[in-house]
């Protein structure tokens, strides 16, 4: 099997590393001149190959790319593109590419330099199964984690929801950690109190598929008027030290809101509803689809 692969930068370049080591024979590209043990360079990497990679900055790049991928590649190529980018320019290639007979597939990754050197990597995949199956050997030589999510562009949209995710939790993490520094507690003994919870039990995010990707609230497991309680006292707080909270007061506004909705016996986590009336959708795993990632 030959591979092309555009784009040996931080992530590129060792993932590049272990398709060679891997045993593939691979073609490199990047604007940069730079060199792979293993690989030759081609200034046309997407000319007779079975797959082409890509791993650039963003769209722009990818965009000025695909121009040389669909002069270039054969019929039956399929172009796997790594970088993160937007859904619908992804979306949009893969149609062009459809045109010229080349399977595209998105496939962001995740894990960092770090993971990309020791393949310790998450991939999702999106775009047709039967090519993502395909390629699933080539892939488990980048990282040990492939998923397939979906049609083209849902691989996007799982790395941006991801990112987005723990950029939110990122800010709202840098609020309480002022707060909690400036009254006087070492910032150690929050990591570790933050990090573990109560329980020490489930993560963060387990408790989300409990009751939040069931839609269920009712008993309550941690009441909505407590969290309430909770949130408006660590306000007060950070008032008093001056500590501006505006992820905090955010949060607050959606508990107030859900308890003038009445919900104040129900779980805390149903506040979570008023997001998906306004974005208008319902965020539901049915529970025996839940039973097997937990
Ligand atoms: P990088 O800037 O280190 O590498 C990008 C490479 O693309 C560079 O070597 C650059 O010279 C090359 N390039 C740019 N335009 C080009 C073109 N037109 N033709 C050929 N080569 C071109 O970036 P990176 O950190 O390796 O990230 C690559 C992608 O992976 C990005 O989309 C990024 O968001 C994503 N990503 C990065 C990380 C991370 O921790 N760095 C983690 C996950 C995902």
């Amino acid at each position: 099997m030959k591979i092309g692969f555009i784009g040996l930068g931080l992530m590129g370049g060792p993932m590049a590393a272990n398709l060679v080591k891997a045993g593939f024979a691979l073609g490199v590209f990047d604007l940069r001149k730079t060199s792979l043990q293993g690989a030759t360079w081609s200034e046309q990497p997407a000319k007779e190959v079975d797959i082409v990679f890509t791993s650039l900055p963003g769209p722009p790049e990818v965009e000025a790319v695909s121009k040389q991928i669909l002069k270039d590649a054969k019929p039956g190529t399929v172009w796997l593109d790594l970088s993160t980018n937007s859904p619908e320019v992804v979306r949009r290639l893969h149609s062009q590419c459809k045109a010229g007979g080349i399977q595209m597939l998105d496939a962001p990754v995740s894990g960092g330099p770090t993971g990309a050197a020791s393949g310790k990597l998450a991939i999702w995949v999106g775009g047709e199964r039967e090519a993502y199956e395909r390629c699933l050997p080539v892939l488990k030589a980048i990282g040990d984690q492939p998923f397939y999510v979906g049609p083209i562009g849902a691989g996007s949209v799982a790395k941006l929801v991801h990112n987005a995710s723990t950029y939110t939790v990122q800010a709202a993490l840098a609020e309480t950690f002022t707060l909690g520094v400036k009254a006087g507690v070492e910032p150690l003994a929050l990591f570790q109190a933050i990090r573990h919870g109560a329980s020490g039990r489930a993560r963060t995010f387990d408790r989300l598929a409990e009751r939040f990707l069931r839609g269920t609230y009712e008993p309550a497991g941690f009441a909505l008027k407590l969290a309430h309680k909770d949130v408006s006292l660590a306000l007060e707080l950070a008032k008093s030290l001056g500590v501006p909270m505006k992820a905090g007061e955010h949060a607050l506004a959606e508990l107030s809101e859900a308890m003038r909705r009445g919900w104040g016996e129900r779980d805390s986590r149903a506040s979570m509803v008023l997001q998906e009336e306004r974005a208008g959708v319902s965020v539901r795993v049915p529970p025996e689809k839940l039973k097997e990632i937990t």
